[in-house]
């Protein structure tokens, strides 16, 4: 099988961040993962994108502009041809630098909104931050760049839906993600705390319905898989169009691809871009069709869903070449409906959320307090 073309390069800059939500992506044992990659390897890794085909370089983390040499980064994905995208909270340092990373070549922004209001952003990220982030948002459209909204959405925000709404149509957002929580790393820890009631999500998807009718902006809403029945594309197919590149050089086909132990991923400052999409064991473990089995193989999803993620069949089956689990076809589907039940059984006192008084060092708190000693 060829090798297909990459289109998207995920720029993973640092994991470190100042908010600690319950339901972050950076992986568990993201603060063991050196930053070790400079400015000058970033530049690198762009231009490799390029000569592979790559339009678009989301600049993520963490929280990317945590790091000082953004300005730098953005110049170089520019210089690459590369459309930046910023991937951001919108917190710390990100309002003063933003005038110099739109001269210096950035195209637009993504804003992390946790909640409408400061007692949900609380509990969900450890504090709110809601006025530091109106102000940056204005500033991203004084500045003439396009403004997506995203927010994370769980039990405790889904009956704000609208709000949601009204705040992207205040601040003259182009695209507002209202994005299901998808229960993986640390949402899945906090699974019990964040799955939604019964009838929330139906109440939610009434309330997207009747504003994507009132038109004057974009409204994505994306269902949950473990609740869907069907999983989702995950990555669009592992190693098909995206690659991640981790704060310290892996490359990786998704944000969580060493959660699979014994797959072999590449470092990029060691081996470089082109040799760790095309070459790498582990980019090629679940390319294409040929590692499927039953009840995959032969279905005719595959083309669609690609069997779902990778990720989630292990974490929930222990193999991660089953068909995801999340898919009513599964033989193991009955996992996820246990989770479910499990997760969504009135929890009397409600779940801690592991954050910054989880005893996990790892946990996104031990990250907000070494963000706070470098700033
Ligand atoms: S803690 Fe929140 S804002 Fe920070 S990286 Fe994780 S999800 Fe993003
Ligand atoms: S059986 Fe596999 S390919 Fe078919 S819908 Fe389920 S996960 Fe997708």
């Amino acid at each position: 099988m060829s090798t297909p073309r990459l289109l998207n390069l995920v720029a993973e800059l640092t994991y470190r961040c100042p908010l600690r939500c319950a339901y972050c992506s950076n992986p568990l044992d993201f603060a063991s993962v050196e930053e070790c990659l400079g400015a000058e390897d970033w530049r690198a890794a762009f231009r490799q994108a390029a000569g592979l085909g790559a339009l678009h370089v989301g600049l993520s983390g963490g929280e990317p502009t945590a790091r000082r040499d953004l300005p730098e980064i953005v110049e170089a994905a520019a210089g690459a041809g590369l459309y930046a995208h910023l991937v951001t909270a919108g917190v710390g340092r990100a309002l003063r630098i933003l005038p110099e990373l739109r001269a210096r070549g950035l195209r637009s922004v993504q804003l992390s909104i946790q909640d409408v209001d400061d007692e949900g952003a609380r509990w969900i990220a450890g504090r709110s931050h809601r006025e530091e982030k109106l102000s940056f948002a204005r500033r991203v459209r004084e500045l003439g760049l396009p403004l997506v909204l995203n927010a994370v959405l769980h039990r405790r925000n889904l009956g704000r839906v609208r709000r949601f709404v009204e705040l992207a149509r205040e601040l003259g957002a182009e695209r507002l993600e209202l994005a299901n929580t998808q229960y993986h790393g640390f949402a899945l820890l906090n699974r019990g705390a964040l799955l939604p009631r019964p009838g929330q999500l139906a109440e939610a998807a009434a309330v997207v319905a009747e504003e994507r009718a009132r038109g004057g902006i974009e409204i994505v809403f994306v269902l949950p898989d473990l609740l869907a029945g069907r999983p989702k594309p995950c990555m669009g197919g592992w190693g098909r169009k995206t690659a991640v590149v981790r704060p310290d050089g892996l490359v990786l086909p998704c944000h969580a691809a060493t959660s699979i132990p014994g797959l072999e991923f590449w470092s990029v400052k060691e081996r470089g871009l082109v040799a760790c999409w095309e070459e790498a064991p582990g980019m090629n473990a679940f390319r294409g069709e040929a590692w499927m089995r039953a009840p995959c193989a032969g279905c005719d999803q595959r083309h669609r869903d690609f069997g779902g993620c990778r990720c989630q069949a292990f974490a929930l089956t222990g193999d991660a070449a089953v068909a995801d689990p999340a898919c009513a076809l599964s033989p193991h589907h009955p996992a996820v409906l246990r989770l479910r039940e499990e997760a969504l059984r009135e929890p009397s006192p409600e779940p801690r959320l592991r954050g910054p008084d989880a005893s996990s060092s790892s946990a996104p708190g031990a990250v907000a307090r070494s963000f706070s000693r470098q700033s």
